[in-house]
């Protein structure tokens, strides 16, 4: 695409949004913010506690500008009379930054803590951070923010940023969530399996606090784009509040013609603004994964080094979850005058964040998202396009500070046939851990839970099926219930299959090393893999590389940074990304505690690795594959052919049967994260289950 075939279609943005109801008239908008420092500390970093005066009087006068501070005094009537209440309004109003402040300042919810849920971590801690820098306090104090494995909260804290898995958790322990006045679920739209969890769990609180007489629940449900209707008639009604006007506008261009290679299109995109736009007007692209947007980067670096004289520098930022935390800090510096930031981003970027001066967008319309098919019973990550609600909430962050631009990369007859709302992901994943969560939150009937949307009963089926032949649950008088391992199994942060092995490491007297497996696939990669050193990086690996698979040569990693402590030069030697080294070492001490409340008798293996692997087959066997005599994979429940995906130890090797953690779809269906196993070993985890499916083996 280039501008010059970009359609004249430009819509503005504020003018998407049906304007009944409103509460906030925006007919003398105020004029655009002035441009503003803005600086950010992201995952709980210790920031300078320093503010100079002119920064805060720019933060509170860039406050009063936003659109949601001129509804403020009716949105607070309103809060405070409504008992439930549904609020939209554009990206960049302000909600999930003010809306808690109004709250509290108000005097709303005092009683208790405020909650405020976001699908993604990343977004949870630099809300939390933002929130405090605006209320001069340190975070942790009054305002903090929980997210799996990471607590900075204190008794003092009054709103509380979390993720919606950790609310959904709190909830397991208290179903009527009574330390919290106020629950915003924010991002409805995204429509997180968590989030619509809760939904059903704070109606419920809501409910039943009432019957008792106890302190009533706020829910409080926000986004830019969702299906009102079908929010408002879940919560009995519930008003819907239109905060009218976005602070800055956006242009949108389509493509004229559909693009057959969202890549190629992209970097077209991005040069051609990179050589007509001044350098200070940063670029954000919205791609699907850190494979495609690395080789991505390496692109536009080397395309840049070669442009001609008198063109911008650019520094090329790539931005994706398991990034290593100091370089995705990089994104929200400030950079320099003359140094174009072009920032790669997967969808995390997508909503809730604000990253500094960004002018432009552009979107590909693609993302990789969980797909599920029971009959096949398998979850593959797969890329797709998005929904329109994704569509404008990517368009949205081209806006958040002044007025920008933003090119989609297809075309607008393509853009009127994405859905309007993304599927929500309890009808395209694994149904598994929901289940076990919501038997764990002792709801009488399961399948008859007040879901939002609800699952089909063939997944809810085959979740069922999975988890009894965990030992999770058993079927009593025509009920579903949890066993005693299921409880167990359910006080763990993690996906019944990880419980399962951790609880089942001592019959294989391998605790220690289960606890590290675990903990290492539960954080982001601790392997960094910059591409421009590929060769050295193989060659350091050597030594760490198990032939049994991907799960043992993450153990020796471990046990060396054991040896060797917290070393800044050896993760830089061996490519170890430090944090979330360090964190899953922090997970690990965590999971620890519970085994010991557990009683679960910690012992190591020490080099006996069979045992390592038996366990892990026992608890894992339903992700196993069979090597065919054509030299391929199948999955071993419902014979789909897999690969062995390039990123893992066993690439070149050819063993008869592996365990893999995830499956991914790109050019094939891959998988990823490794096991040699046994086939004994799977047919001694679930006999009846693999004496239909192993061939060649006792049936
Ligand atoms: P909404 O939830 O309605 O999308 P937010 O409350 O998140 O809006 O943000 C409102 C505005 O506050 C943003 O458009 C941006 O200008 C500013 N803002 C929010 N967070 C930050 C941040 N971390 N750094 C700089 N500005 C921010
Ligand atoms: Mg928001």
């Amino acid at each position: 695409m280039t501008r010059g075939v970009a359609t004249e279609c430009v819509r503005h943005v504020a003018t998407c949004l049906a304007p009944a109801r409103s509460v906030s008239p925006m007919d003398n908008r105020p004029p655009p913010a002035k441009k503003f420092k803005s600086s950010l500390s992201l995952c709980g970093q210790k920031r300078e506690n320093v503010f100079t005066h002119e920064r805060e009087r720019e933060m509170q006068q860039q406050r009063r500008e936003l659109p949601i501070c001129r509804a403020r005094g009716q949105l607070i009537t309103h809060l405070r009379q409504r008992e439930t209440l549904i609020l939209i309004g554009e990206t960049g109003s302000g909600k999930t930054t003010q809306i808690p402040q109004y709250l509290y300042e108000a005097g709303i919810g005092r009683q208790g803590i405020i909650a405020i849920t976001q699908p993604r971590r990343m977004a949870a801690i630099s809300l939390a951070a933002r929130v405090a820098e605006e209320k001069k306090t340190e975070l942790g104090k009054l305002i903090g923010y929980t997210v799996r494995f990471e607590d900075l909260t204190s008794d003092q804290s009054k709103i509380k940023f979390l993720t919606d898995g950790m609310l959904l958790r709190e909830a397991i322990g208290d179903p009527l969530l009574r330390r919290y006045s106020v629950v915003i679920l924010d991002e409805a739209h995204e429509r997180t399996v968590h989030t619509d969890i809760l939904f059903g769990i704070v109606k419920a609180a809501q409910r039943k606090r009432k019957e008792l007489h106890k302190l009533p629940l706020k829910v409080i449900v926000m986004s830019a784009t969702m299906d009102v209707d079908l929010f408002s008639q879940y919560f009995n009604g519930a008003p819907v509040l239109y905060l009218e006007g976005r602070q800055h506008s956006i242009q949108i261009f389509y493509t004229k013609k559909p693009q057959s290679d969202y890549l190629h299109a992209s970097l077209v995109s991005i040069f051609q603004i990179h050589q007509e736009a001044p350098p200070w007007h940063n670029i954000l692209v919205f791609l699907t994964g850190q494979e495609e947007i690395e080789s991505m980067s390496r692109t536009c670096r080397e395309i840049a080094k070669h442009l001609p004289q008198g063109c911008a520098q650019m520094t090329v930022l790539p931005l994706y979850a398991s990034l290593p935390h100091p370089q995705q800090l990089r994104i929200f510096q400030l950079g320099q005058k003359d140094c174009r930031k072009v920032i790669l981003s997967t969808n995390i970027a997508e909503t809730s964040v604000t990253i500094p001066g960004i002018k432009y967008v552009v979107d590909t319309g693609m993302v990789k998202a969980k797909r599920y098919t029971p009959e096949s019973g398998l979850e593959v990550l797969a890329v797709q396009q998005v929904s329109k609600a994704q569509a404008w909430q990517r368009t949205g962050r081209a806006g958040r500070e002044h007025a920008g631009i933003c090119y989609r990369l297809y075309t607008e007859d393509e853009f009127e046939k994405f859905l309007n709302m993304t599927v929500p992901e309890i009808q395209r994943c694994n149904l598994a851990t929901v289940m076990l969560h919501l038997l764990a939150l002792r709801i009488p009937n399961i399948l008859t839970f007040d879901f939002i949307s609800k699952p089909s009963p063939d997944a809810m089926q085959a979740a069922i099926e999975q988890l009894e032949l965990l030992g999770a649950v058993e079927h009593k008088e025509s009920q579903i219930i949890l066993t005693a391992m299921g409880k167990k199994m359910a006080a763990f942060p993690l996906e019944p299959r990880f419980s399962k092995t951790l609880l089942l490491s001592p019959e294989f007297h391998c605790a220690e090393e289960i606890l590290t497996i675990v903990s290492l696939l539960s954080v982001d990669s601790v392997l960094y893999n910059p591409h421009v050193k590929q060769d050295e990086v193989h060659s350091v690996r050597k030594k760490f590389i198990s032939s049994e698979g991907d799960h043992m040569t993450l153990l020796n990693i471990y046990q060396a940074f054991k040896n060797v402590g917290a070393h800044k030069e050896w993760y830089k030697e061996n490519f170890v990304n430090g944090r979330n080294m360090t964190m899953a070492s922090q997970v690990r001490r965590q999971l620890r505690e519970i085994c010991v409340k557990f009683g679960v008798r910690l012992e190591s293996s020490r080099s006996d690795t069979g045992n390592i692997r038996r366990c892990l087959a026992h608890a894992l066997f339903l992700n196993a594959a069979e090597l065919q005599p054509d030299g391929t994979y199948a999955t071993l429940d419902t014979r789909q052919h897999v690969a062995i995906h390039p990123s893992s130890v066993l690439f070149h090797c050819k063993p008869s049967y592996v365990l893999y953690n995830e499956l991914l779809h790109t050019s094939k269906c891959y998988m990823r994260d490794l096991c040699v196993v046994d086939a004994e070993w799977l047919y001694e985890a679930a006999p009846e289950y693999f004496g239909r499916k192993l061939k060649g083996v006792k049936s």
